[in-house]
């Protein structure tokens, strides 16, 4: 696509960078097909193509009004539409550049500023967060059946091994996930515990800065990038072998930290060494394959569920078909799931500020996963496992909490 990019923005970084993401967009469209957005509003400017339009308008000095930013709120940033295209269009980084100049020059009204502040404070502050999800609780059963169902129940951590194994990896903790499943972090402790692996959580690390830099505080969200690797960073220095994330969601941002924080010249060479580091736990699992294929017991009784895999998982991490085969490994027979490409509505805190399409993605999510009669629903996201307990009828677990079960169960550890 021919570009003319105007005057104010063209050699800023984000100008530079957005000029080369647009120059590859082809206009062909494929990625209309994948877009849920588009899927189910049927509006062009609901399109990443349509978007991108949008942008590229934008950036080439038209007016911008409140329409281009309803268009980019809408948006998921679920990048399916990255896994389409056939020209490379990095549209998740050019959404993010948008959608900061958007901010810029179209007002909010007081409401939506006040909805996004909040959100931006509280989610990232484990404290309050949990303290409000405690209180929720307590309320659920007074509460309508509709906002009950999105109080998730208490999900017990169990016992975190003692630190033994001489091989040592972080495991962030993050913002929201200790309070809603504590269990999933400990789960992971266990299993790479058995495979001879000590899992720490430094506690000065916090939220990765993904809330509040898609809620376009992102100097607020890079802030929290620069807290986590100034946490991290002495046992770096000490040798671990990698700093481990259990929600898919996270680690698409802690591995992009080198990408956010390279013009900072304080931080460019620690955000590229954290970013070299940060693994999903699927990865760190799956290097372990014959160690953990010992541990099966082949006559075991096969269970079968619908496995999710996040956005996050398959569209901004690019990892497919890993946790799949651990799961099929341990025991488990995974039921075809239709679709299983689009989003499930849930996409940080999408499904709070857009609650009518995050409803109507869920509920076409459920009926895709449950459409095959599992017996349960696995994913790798703590906002997903949040967003489908509110919709499923089956128990949702992160698939680490049934890899940990099962070595229990095999071993009796
Ligand atoms: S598939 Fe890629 S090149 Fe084609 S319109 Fe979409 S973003 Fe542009
Ligand atoms: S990120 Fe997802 S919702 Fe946004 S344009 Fe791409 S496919 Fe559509």
């Amino acid at each position: 696509m021919q570009t003319q990019l105007a005057d104010w923005i063209r050699t800023t970084p984000q100008g530079e960078e957005a000029d080369a993401i647009l120059r590859r967009c082809v206009h062909c469209g494929f990625c209309l097909a994948t877009c849920p957005t588009y899927n189910l509003l049927g509006d062009e400017l609901d399109s990443p193509r349509g978007r991108i339009y949008l942008m590229k308008q934008m950036l080439e000095g038209a007016p911008v009004t409140r329409r281009t930013q309803v268009h980019l709120d809408r948006c998921l940033t679920c990048r399916a539409c990255e896994t389409t295209c056939p020209s490379g269009v990095e549209y998740g980084k050019l959404v993010d550049i948008g959608r900061a100049l958007v901010e810029e020059k179209v007002a909010r009204t007081p409401g939506d500023r006040l909805r996004r502040w909040l959100l931006a404070r509280t989610l990232p502050a484990r404290g309050p967060f949990a303290a409000a999800l405690a209180l929720g609780r307590i309320a659920k059963p007074f509460l309508p059946s509709a906002l009950a169902r999105r109080i998730p129940a208490r999900r017990p951590a169990g016992a975190w091994p003692a630190r033994r194994r001489a091989r040592r990896m972080i495991v962030l903790a993050g913002c929201v996930q200790p309070a809603i499943a504590p269990s999933i972090n400990a789960a992971a402790a266990r299993v790479l515990d058995r495979l001879g692996v000590t899992l720490m959580e430094v506690p000065e690390a916090g939220c990765c800065g993904a809330v509040q830099f898609h809620l376009n505080y992102q100097r607020d969200g890079l802030e929290r990038a620069k807290a986590n690797i100034d946490a991290w960073w002495p046992h770096v220095e000490a040798g671990v072998e990698a700093i481990v994330v259990t929600a898919s969601g996270c680690g698409t941002i802690v591995k992009d930290y080198g990408h956010l924080l390279r013009g900072d010249a304080a931080y460019a060479a620690k955000a590229a060494r954290i970013s070299a580091l940060a693994k999903d736990v699927s990865e760190v699992v799956a290097a372990e394959r014959d160690a953990l294929a010992a541990r099966w017991r082949p006559a075991d009784a096969r269970r079968s569920i619908a496995f999710h895999s996040p956005c996050s998982l398959q569209h901004g991490l690019r990892i497919n078909g890993v946790v799949e085969a651990i799961l099929r490994d341990a025991g488990f027979d995974l039921t075809p799931v239709p679709d299983a490409h689009l989003c499930c509505g849930s996409a940080g805190t999408y499904s709070l500020l857009e609650p009518a399409i995050s409803r109507r993605l869920l509920h076409d999510k459920v009926r895709a996963l449950e459409s095959g009669r599992p017996e349960l629903v696995a994913t790798a996201n703590v906002g997903c496992l949040a967003q489908l307990a509110a919709g499923a009828s089956l128990p949702v677990v992160h698939w680490i909490e049934l890899v940990d079960q099962r070595m229990g169960e095999a071993r009796g550890a």
